[in-house]
């Protein structure tokens, strides 16, 4: 892949260390084809099971820099655009991340995207079709993409609700890559490593991952997350009890509700 060196104001988001990634199916050729053609890509899945690392990891594959940008609800179209600011010499203009990712050939991630209003979320729209640019009304000029840009963005379909989804108009512009929490051995693998912990353990704390995903839907939301395992595991190997470290890790961040929270306990503790 023809990969140009980034220039000074993305040399801090170059990925210099391959970061660990797992591959669980066929998404790494699947992103690579999708990079090959500049196409947008979205990452589809619940939270904490491999999108951001996976990104991560594709940057440092691809040798591009990689600008990640999380999506909040008062995100506006100027804070990944940019905007002119005071100075001393009067207004400049600053690029906000997604500009400089248009301008200078980056990876732009956009993590969870459906948190961003809707306004905001059509700033994309151009950069994802044959136009490829961006046009920066307040400053009156068109950003033509540079030939590596790429825009990936993050979509938790499980958080979907009728005030809260992406726009038809928005989805239909993306390649989708799926991802889930990955089978027992392999899941065991990636937390016994991340962690530190031996596979054992990983795979008693992944036992206690699958119990709470069967509660999805019966008052928990999601189940625990591949990332609230490591959380576990760090603990366990840190010195805590398993019973703590899932307590502190797991059981208590998941749910507020008291009840639930008892049920889903009860569950564990019959496979701890
Ligand atoms: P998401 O972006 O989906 O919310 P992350 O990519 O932050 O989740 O994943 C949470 C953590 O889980 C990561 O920091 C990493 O430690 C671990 N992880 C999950 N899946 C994998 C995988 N396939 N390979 C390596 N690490 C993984």
């Amino acid at each position: 892949m023809a990969a140009t060196p980034a220039s000074g104001r993305l040399s801090a988001h170059e990925i210099h260390d391959e970061p660990f990634y797992r591959p669980v199916g066929d998404e790494i050729d699947i992103f690579a084809a999708a990079y090959a053609s500049r196409l947008p890509v979205m990452l589809k899945g619940p939270t904490g099971c491999g999108k951001t690392r996976f990104v991560e990891h594709m940057a440092w594959r691809l040798k591009r820099p990689l600008i990640t940008v999380a999506a909040h609800e008062d995100l506006t179209a100027a804070d990944l655009a940019g905007r002119f600011l005071l100075a001393p010499e009067g207004t400049v203009w600053h690029d906000g991340p997604l500009t400089m990712a248009v301008r200078e050939g980056a990876i732009c991630y956009l993590d969870e995207i459906v948190e961003a209003r809707q306004d905001t979320t059509v700033v994309i729209h151009p950069l994802t079709d044959a136009r490829r640019a961006l046009p920066l009304e307040k400053k009156g000029e068109l950003v033509q993409a540079h030939p590596d840009f790429q825009l990936t963005i993050s979509y938790n379909p499980g958080y979907q609700s009728a005030v809260k989804d992406l726009k038809e108009s928005t989805k239909q512009r993306f390649v989708a890559i799926e991802f889930d929490y990955p089978e027992a051995g392999i899941e065991a693998e990636i937390v016994a490593r991340e962690a530190g912990v031996s596979v054992d353990l990983a795979g008693t704390l992944v036992d206690v991952g699958l119990r709470s995903r069967n509660l999805r839907g019966h008052g928990l939301a999601e189940g625990a997350s591949t990332r609230m395992l490591i959380h576990a595991a760090v603990l366990a190997r840190g010195g805590a009890s398993l019973e703590a470290a899932v307590r502190s890790a797991i059981l208590l961040p998941i749910t507020d509700e008291r009840d639930v929270r008892d049920a889903l306990g009860a569950a564990i503790a019959a496979g701890l």
